[in-house]
């Protein structure tokens, strides 16, 4: 089909969506939908309107900011116990959803899939629960001894009722001499999980930065990068490490998939800081390149062709040792890719992929799927800010449906009129287009399975990807348009 026809299809497609809205709901919405191609001079990744509030009444798939902050940036910081401030409900439905793996004894001296809650009640509402925080950081030292610091994160009903946390932490330090961080990262704050990732990126900034007593020990070489916004979902960020250590790199820290706080607070000490989610920690990114002068560079290591293309663009940062070590390590691992398209391609090719995720996969994972001659028809982010679109045009390769903060009717109408073979967003959404016949991959926790980092692990994702379309199940079940009319 010519791109022109495409085009016009797909602006089509959202006209007929949105005139289920009332007037006033689709020209708000109208501004978070639409269409973009590589040549669009000025297209929806240009224009569309994005971080901002959700339309009451519809089903966002948004997350909250203690989300963005506890489940996202501190969460995964293994030797530190972060206690979710508040009711149970919070921590308990958060707790462990992510898969981000770490090394270590769990109870003992790493605490990441543990639900530690003040579990507030009627009475903490009504009177406070200062006092019920105090006991609990006090109680999390006595049973926990080997814990490296304690993150407090704010619940919606401390912000309500105002309690000071802020106080409680800094009392708690004082008194213990041991890191006592609170973050004031009450849901209703924002717009969605990214005022979290923000607000968790400022107080790293504030109170794990300054702590210099890690740093007087270390020792500097040439070669030192942190890698940054990896949560280690399924071993991601072990899959990266071994990369970058593999060309002559030496990891100082993983920013926070299966960190210590040791590694967070020398992360001053890189070189370069390698950032991969940049929606959730550009912050920090920016804060070390103006406090430590230290550069920071993106990079995509999702499916081969991006790898190839990020290991080069690091490479070129450091020494010709490196840069010949890179080619060495790419030749290797092209062989066994190739090995992997060859087994895959011929099961994928022309299969079309919508995409809803969070705030890097939607553009990041384009080129996987492009490796395994597979089409991204459809993209967009639950909680991506204008740059994050703007980035995405590079990445598209036609014509391409892109939409923010697409709602449950929105993108339920979309797949039923675009077609895809294989809808891959989050969990919210997995079963609602399982149940409709259709194969659907869980792209935020990898569904079970991964790591999809770096070369080893496209091997992953190719299986997952074909297991997911190809799987005899689908026999048995009809995709909405094989029994109905389109677009009813
Ligand atoms: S919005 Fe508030 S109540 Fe809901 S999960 Fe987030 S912090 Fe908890």
């Amino acid at each position: 089909m010519g791109e022109e026809t495409l085009e016009a299809q797909q602006k089509q497609v959202i006209e007929e969506v949105l005139s289920a809205y009332p007037a006033k709901a689709a020209k708000n919405r109208a501004k978070h939908i639409g269409v973009d191609s590589p040549e669009g001079v000025k297209g929806s990744c240009d224009t569309t309107k994005s971080n901002k509030q959700s339309v009451p009444g519809v089903m966002s798939e948004r997350g909250c900011a203690y989300a963005g902050s506890k489940g996202v940036v501190w969460g995964p910081i293994k030797d530190m116990i972060h206690i979710s401030h508040g009711p149970i409900g919070c921590g308990q439905y958060s707790r462990g959803g992510r898969r981000n793996y770490y090394i270590g004894t769990t109870g003992v001296d790493t605490f990441v899939t543990m639900n530690f809650s003040t579990d507030f009640n009627e009475k903490d509402i009504v009177f406070g629960g200062d006092k019920k925080l105090k006991k609990a950081l006090e109680e999390i030292d006595e049973l926990f001894p080997l814990n490296n610091g304690i993150s407090v994160q704010s619940e919606c009903p401390i912000g309500l009722i105002g309690d000071d946390i802020q106080s409680v932490a800094k009392i708690h330090k004082k008194e213990t001499g041991h890191q006592t961080v609170a973050v004031s990262c009450e849901g209703f704050r924002g717009v969605s999980q990214s005022l979290g990732h923000h607000i968790a990126n400022d107080m790293i900034r504030d109170h794990v930065m300054p702590d210099n007593s890690y740093k007087k020990d270390f020792e500097s070489t040439p070669y030192d990068v942190s890698i940054i916004g990896d949560y280690n979902i399924g071993g991601d960020a072990w899959a990266t490490r071994i990369l970058l250590e593999e060309i002559g790199l030496r990891v100082i820290a993983q920013w926070s998939g299966d960190a210590s706080y040791k590694e967070m607070a020398i992360a001053p000490k890189s070189k370069l800081n390698l950032l991969h989610c940049y929606r959730s920690m550009n912050y920090i990114s920016r804060h070390m390149e103006q406090e430590f002068g230290i550069p920071w560079m993106e990079y995509n290591f999702f499916g081969p062709s991006n790898t190839t293309e990020s290991l080069r663009k690091i490479a070129a940062f450091f020494d010709e040792k490196v840069q010949k070590k890179t080619e060495e390590v790419i030749a290797k691992y092209t062989k066994m890719t190739d090995e992997v398209i060859a087994k895959y391609k011929p099961l994928l090719e022309g299969k079309k992929v919508m995409l809803y995720v969070g705030g890097l996969r939607p553009r990041h994972v384009i080129g996987a799927y492009e490796d395994l001659g597979m089409e991204v028809i459809g993209t967009g982010y639950e909680f991506a800010h204008g740059d994050d679109y703007k980035r995405t045009k590079e990445d598209l390769k036609r014509s391409t449906l892109i939409y923010d903060d697409v709602n449950e009717y929105e993108l339920g109408q979309f797949v039923k009129k675009m077609r895809p073979d294989l809808v891959a967003a989050g969990v919210k959404e997995k079963y609602v287009f399982q149940k409709m016949g259709l194969p659907f991959r869980q792209m935020h926790s990898w569904d079970y399975s991964g790591p999809y980092h770096g070369y080893d692990a496209f091997a992953v994702f190719a299986k997952d990807m074909d297991l997911a379309m190809n799987s005899p199940v689908w026999n048995h079940t009809k995709a909405p348009w094989e029994k109905e009319e389109i677009g009813a």
